[in-house]
């Protein structure tokens, strides 16, 4: 049985914690503090850590938790982290606490970024990082936008009914301007009104799914007709599918 819960990080980072009963994983601690409370809290004990790329608000929680348990194995990409133990790279298959993940090779955010997803505990589950939002994606600060799109390709043709674990709570700001871009799509203007009497509540807005992206997320529907008529509007550019993209990233920059 796995159970999935989010401990909240700095002002708007999902720590996800995924305990099944071989044992326990966190993903991206950009904390300790917020985990080792909640571990207490619950009585739980932390075996394993999970790393999609190098950014400090994703792995700054690292030697807090490795003063916790000295034995914790901790996973990631092959970067500078000196506390990643194994280092994995796309297609990789690894075993953590029964759940087997193939490692997705995801540069365009960073170069080093990856995406852990699994299939075998129940619906597939993706964890993200800062690749795909809910309603959007990550900028791009050290690849380039084919490198990006390329990448947000391979988590579109997952199965629509994967989960979406991603590292942030930015959903309710990607649909307002999904919602700018495609103002004619219902199903962002339905999400948008759920998202923000969500996010009145102060309730979080996760986990997604791909197919709920598919038919709201502008990143993965740049192939569309709305999309394309509403970047020719605002800046004149016709092209292929990673030009409209590289608009789209361009405008939600701005936005
Ligand atoms: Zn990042």
């Amino acid at each position: 049985m796995i159970k999935i819960k989010a401990i909240k990080a700095f002002t708007d980072n999902y720590i996800w914690l995924v305990t099944t009963n071989e044992g326990s994983l966190v993903i991206d601690p950009g904390e300790s503090k917020p985990v080792i409370d909640y571990l207490k809290n619950e009585d739980i004990f932390l075996d394993n850590i999970l790393i999609t790329h190098h950014h400090f608000d994703h792995t700054g929680g690292l030697s807090g938790l490795i003063k916790h348990n000295k034995n914790i194995s901790v996973i990631g990409p092959n970067n500078h982290i000196e506390e990643i133990k194994t280092r994995v790279k796309g297609d990789d298959c690894i075993n953590v606490i029964g759940l087997e993940f193939i490692v997705i090779s995801v540069p365009g955010h960073t170069l080093d970024h990856i995406a852990f997803y699994c299939e075998n505990g129940g619906d597939p589950i993706l964890f993200c990082g800062d690749t795909m939002f809910a309603g959007g994606c990550g900028r791009i600060f050290e690849g380039t936008y084919d490198q990006m799109y390329k990448s947000l390709m391979k988590l579109k043709n997952l199965p629509s009914n994967t989960k979406v674990y991603c590292a942030h709570e930015y959903t309710e700001q990607n649909l307002n301007f999904a919602n700018c871009v495609e103002p004619l799509n219902k199903d962002i203007v339905a999400r948008l009104k759920k998202v923000s009497n969500q996010r009145e509540l102060n309730k979080i807005t996760l986990p997604s799914s791909i197919g709920e992206e598919l038919k709201t997320n502008p990143f993965l529907r740049c192939d569309k007709k709305n999309i394309r008529e509403s970047i020719f509007n605002k800046y004149n550019i016709e092209g292929n599918d990673t030009e409209i993209f590289e608009a789209v990233r361009n405008w939600k920059d701005t936005f």
